[in-house]
């Protein structure tokens, strides 16, 4: 199979017959073989039947329907999961991506990129509460991930699926997948894409969002960097914070013999030893991390490096 098509939905009942004629309308005359997997994040309203019923009547439409409501990200990643396709699309259930852009991302990844980034270049959304918080996080994201795109929120992305393979997705992560798939050597490019204003059902995000993007991207550069080290990071801090109340203990000191100042009056006294405790703390803290990382490499059979093929071996 040739791509598998990725819908996350939630409540979207307005929009779900228009999406299906949508995607069928722009791949069935291009001739490649494809599946469409819906997926029902617990929605509350008639989406789901409305799903059954097109995937009764077409058998490359495929449909999974989650317990309660676990989030896109969640349910993007169940698609992948499941998706059998060469090439697997994520793309909104609300008809703000264009499926008509889907052939151009597979021209791309037949030039040989791994992963192609959408990118809203001209966004129909509003300025205040989506585009400014966006540029800035997109801008963030680029600079701390070293994965230049101008848009990683945008949904509508191409993956060779071996890429997503390795890759696990919590919180709200699916906007990270193309940093993550870089960092074990995928080939990433973007082009711009069509966008349209949602005209049916309501967003599910707000500017609370801008929270939750900026704390999964601390959990990101800390796994990019230090997955495999994390002594290295939290150690740094530690021995840092220490040699610090080295300073400040010797000042104490210093202070109380040359300069008559009663070590119980200093607060540079509490500082040291607030300094020694911290870092301390950092110290073990990197200690504990070394043994969860092993735990998660080798309970799982990881490996800590990722290997592009092998000569003259025996498979
Ligand atoms: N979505 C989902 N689960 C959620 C929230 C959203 O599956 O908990 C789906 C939603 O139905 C839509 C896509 O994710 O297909 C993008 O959501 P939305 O359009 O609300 O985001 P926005 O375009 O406003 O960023
Ligand atoms: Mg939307």
């Amino acid at each position: 199979m040739d791509l598998s098509v990725v819908v996350p939905i939630y409540n979207e009942e307005e929009n779900v017959n228009q999406l299906y004629s949508k995607v069928t309308a722009s791949l069935e005359p291009i001739g490649f073989e494809y599946e469409l997997i819906f997926v029902d994040d617990g929605s509350g309203d008639r989406s789901f039947l409305l799903l059954n019923d097109i995937a009764k009547q077409d058998s490359r439409v495929k449909l999974i329907r989650f317990r309660r409501n676990f989030g896109q990200t969640a349910a993007m990643s169940a698609g992948f999961d499941a998706a059998s396709g060469r090439v697997v699309i994520p793309m909104d259930g609300d008809l703000q991506n264009d499926p008509d852009d889907i052939p151009l991302l597979m021209t791309k990844i037949d030039e040989g990129y791994d992963v192609v980034s959408g990118w809203r270049k001209y966004r129909k959304d509003t300025f205040i509460n989506r585009k400014l918080p966006s540029m800035i996080a997109n801008g963030l994201i680029s600079r701390l991930t070293e994965v230049h795109l101008h848009d990683y929120g945008c949904t509508l992305k191409a993956y060779r699926r071996e890429v997503l393979e390795g890759i696990n997705l919590y919180g709200e992560m699916h906007r990270f997948v193309p940093a993550l798939a870089s960092q074990v050597g995928a080939k990433v490019t973007e082009i711009p894409v069509k966008h349209h204003p949602r005209l049916f059902g309501k967003s599910k995000y707000g500017i609370s969002r801008t929270v939750r993007v900026v704390l999964d991207l601390m959990t990101v550069k800390f796994l990019l960097g230090y997955s495999t080290k994390p002594i290295q990071l939290f150690g740094r801090w530690g021995v840092y914070t220490i040699m610090a109340s080295f300073i400040t203990g010797l000042a104490t000191i210093y202070m109380k013999f040359f300069q008559h100042t009663n070590m119980n009056r200093n607060p540079l006294l509490i500082l040291t030893a607030f300094l020694i405790f911290m870092g301390v703390q950092f110290i073990v803290l990197g200690l504990l991390g070394e043994l969860n990382a092993r735990t998660y490499y080798e309970a799982q059979g990881k490996p800590t490096y990722v290997v592009r093929e092998r000569v003259n071996f025996e498979e």
